[in-house]
């Protein structure tokens, strides 16, 4: 069941729990993440980010909910920047689009915010905007303090765009860390209280599960991933693809010209595994499983 980001996070804020939001990229990740969701009922809101894709993971994405309709799913445009680009992603089918103005003027920010969430509303799709600035890992010991999200400003931005659930800066970064990440949870739980919308956390890979439980019981419901699922799928391919075939039991996979012939399609199978298993790790970690 393809549904709004609004009323998968309204569950998971009444349930106190958290909703892991994956990033996708091609047919086999969002296979991977229908069947995590299968698997664990657990509710799950698919990201993708980027203008080039979207009309095709839009396709696979129903044909799988076709395939599975007791997955309970959101497929959200991650980052959305060009207006292009996010009207394109309403107009594809997406159920939710986060439109990314934190780098622009306050003013400017609830400007543009606002005219999308006028065209998304208007045809039942969600929105979620981000306040403060969550940066990139490589630089995270220098620009981690100056992005956090300041409480009041967080009202009124909410109140004044309409959005359906906000992307805070509490100290997690994209990408990998570079230095260890501390997590504002004062921060996090002033916001809580006085923010009556779903809160949303960009950069969970590498944040530690500790602080991402954590993060949870104090009032976060979706938490966004892509670098620590992709590492765990490299890690299993790589695997795939150098295993030691000299051994007699791998004998058979060797070629005629006694080389070993890795295939194409089953690598692309090993390394999702991985994925779908970090995946289905956070599931749980965020209380999700059995919820949907
Ligand atoms: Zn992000």
């Amino acid at each position: 069941m393809l549904i709004s980001m609004a009323e998968i996070l309204k569950d998971a804020r009444k349930g106190k729990y958290g909703v892991a939001a994956p990033n996708v990229l091609n047919l086999e990740t969002v296979q991977a993440v229908f069947e995590a969701a299968r698997e664990l009922k657990a509710p799950v809101i698919i990201d993708h980010a980027g203008m080039e894709n979207i009309e095709i993971i839009s396709k696979i994405t129903k044909f799988y909910e076709k395939k599975y309709p007791e997955v309970v799913v959101t497929l959200n445009l991650d980052h959305g920047g060009e207006y292009e680009e996010i009207i394109q992603a309403i107009r594809s089918g997406f159920t939710s689009v986060m439109i990314d103005r934190s780098t622009l003027p306050y003013d400017e920010n609830v400007a543009e915010v606002k005219e999308i969430v006028k065209i998304a509303h208007a045809v039942g799709v969600s929105v979620e905007a981000e306040l403060g600035h969550v940066g990139v890992g490589y630089e995270y010991e220098e620009t981690r303090d100056a992005g956090l999200t300041k409480p009041d400003e967080a009202v009124r931005y909410v109140k004044e765009t309409g959005i359906d659930c906000l992307a805070v800066a509490i100290g997690t970064s994209h990408g990998t860390y570079k230095g260890t990440p501390h997590l504002d949870f004062e921060l996090l739980k002033e916001l809580s209280e006085i923010i009556d919308i779903p809160l949303v956390l960009h950069g969970g890979s590498g944040t530690g599960d500790e602080n991402l439980k954590k993060a949870v019981e104090l009032g976060i419901q979706k938490i966004n991933l892509f670098t620590d699922l992709s590492n765990a799928g490299v890690i299993d391919l790589v695997e795939y693809v150098t295993k030691d075939i000299s051994k007699e039991k791998h004998i058979k996979e060797l070629g005629e010209f006694g080389i070993k012939s890795i295939s194409l399609p089953e690598a692309f199978k090993e390394g999702v595994k991985g994925y779908k298993r970090a995946l289905m790790h956070y599931m749980q970690l965020f209380n999700s499983a059995g919820k949907a």
